[in-house]
């Protein structure tokens, strides 16, 4: 497909009003380039779209040619799906608008805003809604795979928070999805991830939060990992839900806050999140300094948008990253006994486990309510392979998945879809549980030549 003739490509640039790159463009390696350094993939036709309009035409273009068709959000997934090899792209990342009806507690997102994007325009006027822990992701990725982040205790998934989307099908038509206009279609986008069309606008609800929050790192020596994490296991079963703590194993970064000589060594880290009264949760977090001898803190007030950058220096782009991921109702001592295991022997210095808690009110949702099926799950595990050099693929590789063997005893059914390789389509039954067969049905309705099947892909048929 690099010898589409010019004559089509000149006839699709005519139609939009965004930008067409090729092989060979001077910026064409930066627009095909996404946030795993893994994913290597070279587009025939990247189609930067500039507005809704456009991407009809990317759609039309890519089944008259018989291409693939792939669609980048901010383009952070792992599985590295937005990229196609030899087909066309929809590239949304330059439409990054976001506009908020206070008044209504709103916001009308297009598809390409990040994170950063999203939760600076709602903070200005002090709302927001639960989306990642890192600003740099996509909103669209995020949302369409159900989407958790500190909030979510007390406000529910990304999409629980959705009130509507506007979406493009494989046909090219534009339609509205909520509660009361192609409820099916509504049902579906809330995490079925990007399988049943291009998303142009989400509009999300929003709750009072900040500007100002309490969050920071309290660092304890490896050593002491069981007795902090069968604490830990203790506190969050009765935490209030606006308190959100974390848990992340790996070597400790050169972080201020820590003496020298801990830099480099494996670390228990508890990640804190206060979404009320400052003052009050410093008393709340009080008992936490007590599960061992930490190392060193670096907790206090700040704005919510700076903590929400807080792992951004961990998580920079460019670097190799495979990851594999658990849901977990409890965690049970061999859970814990396989963390403690598996980060005793990291296989590279950026390598980590984490463990994100959301018990709370996303569990209080019907697992039918809509896609997004896993309502037991109280804690996401993932495994952040993560390295530089194409030398060490396979041995920090192997790490994962020895250790999301090691972990799978112990964990609830599901996967969080948001969280998976490129070589877990055979999770994507499970991922959905018992709503896959109305997903099936969904997306033989919208999408039954499965034009979008460059994501963790529901086949129309079963
Ligand atoms: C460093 C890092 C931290 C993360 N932290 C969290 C976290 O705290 N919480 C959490 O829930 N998740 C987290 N994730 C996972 C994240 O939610 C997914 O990677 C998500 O897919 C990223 O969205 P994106 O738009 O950037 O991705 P992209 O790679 O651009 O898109 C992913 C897929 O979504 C689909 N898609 C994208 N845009 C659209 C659209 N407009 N319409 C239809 N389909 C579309 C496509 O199938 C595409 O392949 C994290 C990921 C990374 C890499």
């Amino acid at each position: 497909m690099t010898n589409t003739p010019n004559e089509k490509i000149e006839k699709l640039q005519s139609k939009v009003n965004g930008k067409i790159v090729r092989p060979g463009d001077p910026n064409y390696d930066e627009v095909r380039k996404i946030w795993n350094a893994m994913i290597d993939r070279r587009p025939a036709v990247i189609v930067q779209c500039a507005e809704a309009d456009d991407i009809p035409h990317a759609i039309w273009f890519a089944r008259e040619n018989g291409l693939d068709l792939s669609i980048r959000g901010a383009g952070h997934n792992i599985a590295g799906n937005a990229v196609c090899e030899g087909g066309v792209m929809i590239d949304l990342s330059t439409m990054t608008n976001v506009d908020v009806d206070a008044a209504k507690r709103c916001a009308y997102v297009e598809p390409g805003a990040t994170l950063a994007d999203f939760d600076e325009a709602v903070q200005k006027h002090g709302l927001a809604t639960p989306v990642g822990i890192n600003s740099t992701t996509g909103i669209s990725g995020l949302t369409l795979g159900g989407g958790f982040g500190w909030l979510t205790r007390k406000y529910g998934m990304t999409i629980d928070n959705l009130a509507s989307a506007d979406v493009i099908t494989a046909d090219g038509n534009k339609i509205r999805a909520s509660e009361h206009e192609n409820a099916e279609l509504f049902w579906a986008i809330r995490g079925g991830g990007g399988n049943f069309g291009v998303v142009t606008r989400y509009e999300f609800k929003l709750h009072p939060v900040g500007p100002e929050i309490l969050a920071g790192l309290l660092v304890f020596p490896f050593e002491q990992a069981k007795q902090v994490l069968t604490q830990y296991r203790e506190f969050v079963e009765s935490a209030p839900e606006e308190l959100s703590v974390w848990v992340v194993l790996r070597q400790a970064p050169p972080l201020p806050f820590l003496p020298e000589d801990v830099h480099g060594k494996e670390v228990v880290v508890l990640a804190i999140f206060y979404a009320g009264d400052v003052a009050q949760g410093k008393n709340l977090i009080e008992p936490l300094r007590r599960f061992g001898d930490p190392h060193g803190e670096h907790i206090g007030a700040q704005p919510y948008t700076e903590w929400q950058k807080a792992f951004d220096p961990l998580l920079t782009p460019g670097a190799r990253n495979y990851w594999k991921s658990h849901n977990f109702t409890e965690l049970s001592d061999g859970a814990l006994n396989a963390m403690i295991e598996f980060a005793g022997k990291l296989p590279s210095p950026q390598c980590e486990i984490f463990v994100g808690l959301i018990a709370g009110a996303a569990n209080r949702i019907p697992a039918d309510a809509m896609a997004y099926a896993h309502r037991d799950a109280k804690f996401v595990l993932n495994v952040h392979g993560r390295w530089d050099e194409g030398a060490d693929d396979e041995r920090c590789i192997a790490w994962a998945r020895a250790f999301f063997e090691a972990s799978a005893p112990y964990a609830s059914a599901g996967a969080y879809v948001n969280f998976m390789t490129e070589d877990e389509s055979d999770r994507v039954a499970a991922a959905y549980g018992a709503n896959y067969a109305r997903l099936v049905q969904i997306k033989q309705q919208y999408d039954p030549e499965n034009i979008f099947h460059l994501n963790q892909n529901i086949k129309p048929v079963p």
